[in-house]
């Protein structure tokens, strides 16, 4: 995730199961998929993993294989993103040669899932090609039924399961969002905010820690909005510090961080020290025309607390460049933002018109070569940032997670106490840590070798 990209943060699928039982099918003998396979595609954020993850399940538990190539599957599960056109691009590519392999007899049906299975457009797509299934984000469960279990009313909040038995699990706290952002479809396709009760979020984590869970991120759009029955979302973070070895969260908004929670983060030693909150302009004007509820100068002061809480920590944002409207004096101010800020990583979008957002319908469209200059400028600033910043933990020995074992190459990635992605010299297993030392760094990862004890 310590990248600067323009698409969407994605992360390793999570399998449901164990790793002693992957590629096994699940359910009883009797189970009504059992000898067929089934394929499911991610496309976008953390939020789709998670709910991809559930679905991973119900084929499981009805007893299909999972398989990693479309053409070895008899059904095949799109779970997609809407946050982009050109995510929708890319969708229609596949469910187009899934098309040519359907008219080929090698896969048998289609699902289309997710917030473009939530959007108007998906109407006209399940048309065009033809699918068997599309479902929204709220009514997941209707995949159960589809594939031959009885009927399951799910209902997408409060009691769900998270990611089960892995070295590194997600866990839901919220879903939905009661802001409305100019240019963001998600309250469209997601719906407003549902707060899922602390108790059962504690519960859940308490389970997969027993079951051997390491590293627990909490989900949602906006997670330091959670609320419940009086408690905010400090009180549940310091609730799972408690019990979960290690916790991190994703995605925050500005208006609800408050410093409390950044300096928890800091003092709390189970929580990583890294806080991803999305600034999306340094323009007061555009902050207000995009609906953000805060100004630049809140931004930044929230961030001297964090940085003040956790000096080794790690910060990220994600940037919109080109909204309509965008000056160039607006982008300046984003530029110098970005200065200010010293973030060591980002997400940087080119604005992408989504019908039935206000800011489709704006005027002052950017011209693309402005947008892509722009987006050039802030990039080159991003990596600047985090090049120097990367290059100051040259020679500290960090005490590293193991995400991912080595590959052929020898090295695994794993991320430091302060969110930084590694690639290490290292045979560690998934979900151990190990002392390295950090050798080299570029703007994205830094490059490290176990230590000898
Ligand atoms: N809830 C988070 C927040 O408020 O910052 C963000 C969630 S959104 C799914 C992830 C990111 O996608 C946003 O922060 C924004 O930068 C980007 N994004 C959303 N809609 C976009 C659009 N229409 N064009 C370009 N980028 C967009
Ligand atoms: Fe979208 Fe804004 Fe909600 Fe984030 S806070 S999900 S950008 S509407």
């Amino acid at each position: 995730m310590n990248s600067t990209t323009n698409e969407a943060p994605t992360a390793p699928i999570q399998l449901s199961r164990k790793p002693s039982e992957r590629g096994s099918t699940g359910g009883s003998p009797d189970a009504p998929g059992r000898g067929k396979t089934a394929c499911i595609r991610t496309f976008g954020c953390q939020m789709n993993v998670h709910d991809s993850d559930r679905m991973r399940r119900m084929i499981q538990d009805a007893g299909y294989a999972e398989v990693q190539h479309y053409e070895d599957a008899d059904l095949v599960i799109l779970n997609t993103c809407y946050v982009r056109e050109n995510a929708v691009d890319r969708v229609r590519g596949h469910l187009g040669e899934l098309n040519r392999l359907r008219s080929e007899g090698r896969v048998k049906k289609v699902a289309l899932t997710g917030c473009i299975g939530a959007a108007e457009e998906s109407q006209s797509l399940q048309k065009t090609y033809n699918i068997d299934l599309v479902l929204g984000t709220h009514n997941t469960y209707e995949l159960a039924e589809f594939v031959g279990l009885p009927t399951m009313r799910e209902t997408y909040t409060p009691e769900l399961p998270g990611t089960e038995g892995e070295h590194s699990a997600f866990v839901t706290i919220m879903t939905g969002c009661n802001y409305q952002c100019s240019y963001c479809i998600v309250p469209t396709v997601r719906g407003r905010m549902i707060c899922r009760p602390m108790g059962s979020v504690v519960e859940e984590i308490e389970n997969l820690v027993a079951g051997g869970t390491r590293y627990v991120t909490l989900l949602g759009q906006t997670v330091d909005a959670w609320r419940y029955e009086g408690k905010r979302f400090c009180d549940l973070l310091e609730a799972v510090s408690e019990v979960a070895p290690r916790v991190w969260f994703t995605t925050s908004h500005p208006s609800n961080m408050e410093d409390r929670t950044l300096r928890a983060i800091g003092e709390r030693d189970t929580i990583v020290k890294r806080l991803h909150l999305p600034v999306q302009s340094g323009s007061d004007r555009m902050l207000k025309v995009m609906h953000r509820g805060y100004k630049a100068e809140r931004y930044r002061r929230k961030i001297s607390v964090f940085r003040e809480a956790a000096p080794e920590g790690s910060l990220s944002t994600d940037i919109i460049v080109g909204h309509p409207g965008e000056t160039e004096v607006d982008h300046q101010q984003t530029l110098r933002l970005v200065e200010d800020c010293e973030f060591d990583s980002a997400y940087i979008f080119k604005f992408s018109p989504r019908r039935g957002t206000e800011a489709a319908d704006l005027p002052g469209v950017v011209p693309e070569a402005i947008v892509q200059r722009r987006f050039l400028e802030v990039l080159r600033g991003i990596e600047q940032n985090a090049f120097r910043r990367n290059q100051r933990k040259v020679g500290n020995t960090e005490e590293i997670f193991i995400r991912h074992g080595a590959t052929e190459d020898g090295k695994a990635i794993g991320e430091t106490w302060s969110g930084h992605a590694v690639h290490v010299d290292t045979g560690a297993a998934p979900g151990t840590y190990v002392k390295s030392t950090i050798e080299s760094a570029g703007p994205h990862v830094l490059y490290a070798r176990e230590r000898a004890s």
